[in-house]
């Protein structure tokens, strides 16, 4: 059933709405197109675009050959053999993990990526897989269809009226957004999880040498 927000004209009909064109949502969205949903992309950045978490871990290299883009992120990634943890509080200053020496064998390395690149390569294989991509285009709204008939999207693409979609589902892929989180109220603080995250980026850095060049090193401080 179409419907209609009123500001912007009658809905375009799809059956997955994914809101968010990061790692997530564009993931989410090639698998569904190749098994033939109509699948919209709504992004609310333009790719290639900044976004913060390069170091992959190994169980992704499946994931990217079921998706057909395992020679794309051979390209822009340098290989991660393992893990390198420092501690001036442990016997053991400096100890290495690696991956070909985890229990599952099949896995024995991960990569390091620029997300920029590495987003762009999932966000264009989405496109390829044949979701339809709407790139700089910021979800605003989510609202009940009508007769429990799925939702009705609108988002601001730039122009007048702005796009509206009624979906069959809608998959909030939005990342530390949270939209629909936000939107329900459902955010609340973990008490006992009362953690925070910051990063940096630094130019002449010195990586260790060979084949651990591309470990991601882990240091402990005093307070953990
Ligand atoms: C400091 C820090 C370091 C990290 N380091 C690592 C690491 O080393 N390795 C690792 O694997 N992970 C790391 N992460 C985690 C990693 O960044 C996330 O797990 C990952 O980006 C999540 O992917 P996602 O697709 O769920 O969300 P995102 O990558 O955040 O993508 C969400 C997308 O939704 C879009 N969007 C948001 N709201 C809307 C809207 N209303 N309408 C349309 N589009 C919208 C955004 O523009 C974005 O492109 C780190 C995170 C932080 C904060």
């Amino acid at each position: 059933m179409a419907g209609t927000t009123g500001s912007s004209g009658p809905a375009e009909e799809c059956d997955v709405l994914i809101i968010g064109g990061g790692p997530a949502g564009s993931t989410a969205a090639a698998l569904l197109a190749k098994r033939g949903h109509r699948v919209v992309v709504a992004e609310k950045d333009r790719h290639p675009r900044f976004h913060i978490g390069e170091s992959l871990l190994p169980a992704n290299l499946p994931l990217f050959e079921r998706l057909g883009i395992a020679d794309e992120i051979r390209a822009i990634g340098m290989v991660k053999r393992g893990v390198q943890f420092v501690s001036p509080w442990h016997e053991n200053i400096s100890q290495t993990f690696a991956f070909k020496d985890a229990w599952d064998k099949t896995m024995p390395y991960a990569y390091q990526v620029r997300r920029s690149e590495f987003d762009k390569v999932l966000l264009h294989n989405a496109a390829r897989s044949g979701a339809i991509v709407h790139e700089g285009c910021r979800v605003r709204s989510v609202v009940d269809a009508p007769a429990d008939a799925g939702a009705l999207v609108h988002a601001d693409d730039g122009s007048e009226t702005g796009r509206t979609w009624h979906a069959r589902y809608v998959m909030d892929a939005s990342g530390r957004d949270t939209f629909m989180g936000n939107r329900e109220h459902m955010k609340y603080r973990n008490p006992r999880h009362n953690s925070a995250s910051l990063y940096a980026h630094f130019r002449g850095a010195i990586r260790q040498e060979g084949e651990a060049e591309g470990d991601i090193s882990i240091f402990w401080f005093q307070h953990g």
